[in-house]
């Protein structure tokens, strides 16, 4: 009976306001980090493909790219939707990018419409205003025409969590430009980290050129490569992410909820639970960081509907793992947990540089893939072994489909 009521209790809890018997939380952002950052690169100009999304495929990254659906063409669809399967976001950024407020906000819709029908793998949720020009109407015409956010070029106002205390804010996004008057110095980028990371918020980034000269607030290159390494230096704290998945996060964190189903009282090594919403699925499908309290005793498996969800981290206080709110049931399994089980890299498999040789020691059957830093395949092998390479540079070596960036001097 007991344990009933306490399942009562749960019920009636939700994401941040819990009674005192919770069974656990959501995390204000992925993997519990205490921030997010979203790269966006407007205008889809020609170093885009060429030097951004290698560049951001070569550390793992991804980020937002706006664009202008006039620009659509063979080339630009395959481009853009290569872009996309890498995981990076492509976002709206109007039909002809006027610069009045009532002209953007009548290419909202078609543009969408326009990118939505170019897209293989996913639909333009989040938009862009041309010149940074918008009105009320403008959003209500955005918010209308299916986006969840836009991105607007204020500079950031604060760094908190809470940066949208209505749905409005939500379309102003705020944003640190880079380059021509933006900042230009790896310093400078790195001062809004520090900001975001103590604030515990979500802040965007505005590029336009990058390693073209006569390109808008063009930057050289290597500064593009700099920005990413030092963001990446801090992606233990920083959730690294686009817009959308930002925004999409954001919002369901804000209205989710964790309820017990079924607490070990039907049968005690067996939790079930529900992770619910209030928003449409179709377009909130974004995982959740979820901890769920273990009572001091590990569980072995967490599942969602018959979807294995990967253990991200476990305590003797909690289990941490993903779950989709309104993806169905999740079901916990009590049991050993071995922390080598973490799905990280260097959990399973050491990998060293002698030389120019990668040498890789892991699992008999683990498949090991090296690549350069452009995602080209350099060698397939499985299990322990190695890879000479012939210059220096990064290359990447993945082990069973994760991966790790290696400099070679
Ligand atoms: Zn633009």
């Amino acid at each position: 009976m007991g344990r009933l009521l306490f399942a009562l209790i749960c019920i009636t809890t939700s994401g941040y306001l819990y009674a005192q018997d919770k069974i656990g939380e959501i995390c204000k952002w992925d993997f519990d980090k205490d921030c997010a950052v979203a790269l966006t690169f407007d205008d889809w100009l020609t170093t885009h493909p060429t030097i951004v999304v290698p560049a951001l495929q070569e550390r793992g990254m991804t980020a937002t790219f706006y664009v202008i659906t006039k620009d659509l063409n063979q080339n630009t669809i395959k481009q853009i939707n290569s872009a996309a399967e890498l995981g990076n976001e492509i976002g709206n950024h109007t039909i002809t990018h006027p610069s009045s407020d009532v002209n953007i906000a009548k290419e909202a819709r078609p543009a969408k419409e326009q990118l939505d029908a170019a897209l293989v793998s996913q639909q333009a949720i989040t938009f862009d205003y041309p010149y940074g020009a918008f009105s009320n109407e403008t959003i209500d015409s955005v918010r209308n025409s299916g986006h969840i956010a836009a991105r607007g070029v204020w500079p950031p106002s604060n760094y908190r969590y809470n940066f949208a205390p209505n749905d409005n804010e939500y379309y102003n996004l705020r944003t640190v430009s880079v380059g021509g008057d933006g900042v230009n110095t790896t310093i400078d980028f790195a001062k809004h980290l520090t900001k975001v990371v103590n604030g515990g918020g979500f802040i965007t980034y505005l590029y336009h050129g990058v390693g073209k000269s006569g390109d808008y607030a063009n930057i050289h290159k290597d500064s593009l490569y700099a920005q990413l390494d030092t963001l990446k230096s801090l992606s233990d704290k920083i959730w690294i992410t686009t817009v959308a998945e930002a925004i999409k996060y954001h919002r369901e964190a804000r209205c989710a909820s964790l309820s017990g189903i079924e607490i070990g009282n039907v049968n005690p090594d067996i939790y079930i639970i529900a992770l619910i919403d209030t928003l449409p699925d179709n377009v909130y499908n974004q995982p959740l960081t979820v901890k769920v309290y273990n009572q001091g005793e590990t569980f072995c498996e967490v599942k969602q509907g018959d979807e294995i969800c990967p253990i991200l981290y476990q305590t003797n206080e909690y289990v941490m793992f993903r779950a989709i709110p309104d993806g169905g049931n999740i079901s916990l399994k009590r049991g050993h947990w071995d922390i080598n089980s973490v799905q990280n890299i260097d959990n399973i498999a050491t990998i060293s540089v002698k030389h120019k040789t990668i040498f890789v020691t892991t699992d008999t059957h683990a498949s090991v893939v090296f690549y350069t830093h452009t995602g080209k395949i350099l060698s397939k092998q499985t299990g322990t072994c190695s890879f000479s390479v012939t210059k220096s540079g990064s290359y990447i070596v993945t082990v069973n489909g994760l991966s790790k960036t290696i400099v070679i001097n």
